[in-house]
């Protein structure tokens, strides 16, 4: 993005999904100054801009919503005449329901250029995740995409009701959700026929997903009894009936749970996106920090020393990033490793080492440290063995091998609890909303039990809220703080411990 003159973008974020959002606008938002975002953008999307980037939702700015929209222009058009990018995030896609028209012709007038990124809007994100093909050659030709913001018999309606009972296709209401009654009712007496499939679909694309079908004009009942609320859309048109058969993403194993990954900041979002894939509501709160270790006098000690040792063991994967960072800071790369065996306590920190085009020469066949040390102690017999690890952990690998060989641990990163501060986390924990919590390993079970207040633990004691445990170790940690352990991956994985939740759901 040119920085020398004024520009906006305008930038859809789509439905909901993190996977809906373009490439477009994840390039934008990298490289924002400013991010003024609506309400209904979730926040985990911020984190696609830089973390000294300033945020601001529309809500808080002052008024509301009407009043709201000049104050709004005004901070796009200050901050993009200061020479900042802005990035204006909307839910969905700009240009449809969302006044980025109106937006972007205040950019126009004050003459700030801007860019137009479309997104998904809701009514595509709800057909496709409701299964219900809004077009279909047997069916419907046409998709009419409406307010339902100006509900018939109002004067500012500007819409033609005969016209659109009459439409030959498929009708998708946004924002018609207080007026669900007075829309199904004018279509119905202006001659659509009252058994027309229909349906409502409450926060698409999200693990919050929730779809109620109905007849036309029993619709708004069946939305009153299932407690349907906005946003919402509403689709209308023999199409619906399709989602009998089309419907898959409600279908997905872990559909609807919510799943809580309390992993660190930078390894969680690959288990969140294979949950959120995998249909859950995934939530986070790190347990854990890793940071450089306080000192690194001895790490540089050994890694100047290399040639000394036969082995290098890797118990994680922030070891092994944390060890060959260290090692370029030094100025060596690659090659110094070259004399040296290496040692990967399972598959994980395996594909980081290939990641760095290295190949372990020893991967236990059970990812554990007794495993890892009995495997060692044949191979490493009278050697010197470099382990590298975290300032804190479990000391058995050192013990067991050094009656073999000669051992020197260095800790290449620090390990630091977090304070759980996530107000809607803590609370959905302490109301029992969140399912399931997965552990993944044990210093993040020490931290997370020591963080759970009585009500929760209460929770997990009663069942309603459920810990799922990466491995034997990290559950006999767990056990020993005196919490139940409701399942425990049998291959001590990430993808272990979301089969083990999968299983459970099943169960559930
Ligand atoms: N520009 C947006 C629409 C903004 S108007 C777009 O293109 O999608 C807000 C309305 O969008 C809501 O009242 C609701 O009808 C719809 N909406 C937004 N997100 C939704 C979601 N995840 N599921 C269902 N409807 C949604």
């Amino acid at each position: 993005m040119p920085n020398d003159s004024p520009m906006v973008y305008l930038v859809g974020a789509g439905p909901g999904d993190v996977g809906l959002l373009t490439l477009r606008a994840i390039e934008c938002l990298s490289q924002a100054d400013l991010v003024i975002y609506d309400k209904l953008v979730p926040l985990a999307f911020l984190d696609y801009a830089p973390s000294a980037a300033e945020r601001l939702c529309v809500a808080d700015f002052p008024g509301c919503h009407p009043e709201r929209w000049p104050h709004v222009q005004q901070a796009m058009i200050v901050a993009a005449g200061q020479g900042k990018r802005v990035v204006r995030l909307k839910g969905g896609d700009p240009f449809l329901f969302g006044r980025g028209g109106e937006e972007a012709e205040a950019l126009r007038k004050a003459g700030i250029g801007f860019e137009v990124v479309a997104g998904v809007t809701a009514g595509l994100g709800a057909a496709a995740c409701a299964g219900i093909p809004l077009t279909h050659r047997d069916y419907a030709s046409a998709v009419a995409l409406v307010t339902g913001h100006e509900p018939p018999g109002r004067p500012e309606s500007k819409l033609d009701w005969q016209a659109l009972a009459r439409f030959p296709g498929t009708l998708v209401f946004y924002m018609g959700m207080s007026h669900l009654a007075e829309i199904v009712h004018t279509l119905v007496e202006l001659g659509k026929s009252p058994d027309t499939p229909s349906a409502v679909v409450q926060q698409a694309t999200t693990g919050n997903q929730r779809t109620v079908e109905a007849p036309l004009a029993s619709l708004p009942d069946s939305v009153a009894a299932a407690g349907l609320g906005s946003p919402a859309v509403i689709v209308i048109g023999a199409v619906v009936a399709l989602r009998k058969e089309l419907a898959w993403f409600e279908q997905r194993p872990l559909f609807g749970r919510r799943v809580l990954v309390t992993r660190p900041r930078h390894q969680a979002a690959e288990l969140v996106r294979r949950l959120e894939r995998l249909g859950a509501v995934a939530l986070s709160l790190p347990m854990l920090e890793v940071r450089e270790p306080a000192d690194w006098t001895a790490v540089d000690h050994a890694l100047k020393n290399l040639a000394l040792y036969q082995w290098l063991v890797f118990t994680s994967v922030n070891g092994v990033h944390a060890l060959i960072q260290r090692l370029r800071k030094l100025g060596y790369d690659l090659r110094a490793l070259g004399g040296l065996r290496l040692a990967a306590i399972g598959p994980g920190t395996a594909q980081c080492l290939r990641s760095y085009y290295l190949e372990p020469d020893l991967v236990p066949s059970e990812y554990r440290s007794e495993s890892l040390a009995a495997a060692l102690k044949q191979r490493a017999q009278g050697q010197r063995v470099l382990l590298a690890r975290a300032d804190r952990g479990r000391d058995i690998l050192r013990q067991e091998l050094a009656e073999s060989a000669t051992v020197d641990q260095i800790a290449v990163y620090s390990q630091v609890d977090l304070l759980a501060t996530n107000r809607d986390v803590l609370d959905g924990l302490r109301d029992g909303t969140i399912d399931y919590i997965t552990v993944t390993s044990s210093n993040i079970a020490r931290a997370l039990v020591a963080a759970l207040d009585q009500e929760t633990k209460a929770n997990v004691k009663n069942g309603r809220v459920k810990l799922v445990s990466i491995s034997p170790v990290t559950s006999a940690v767990i056990r020993e703080l005196d919490l139940p352990v409701a399942a425990e991956a049998a291959e001590y994985t990430t993808a272990g411990v979301v089969q083990a939740l999968i299983g459970l759901a099943e169960r559930a």
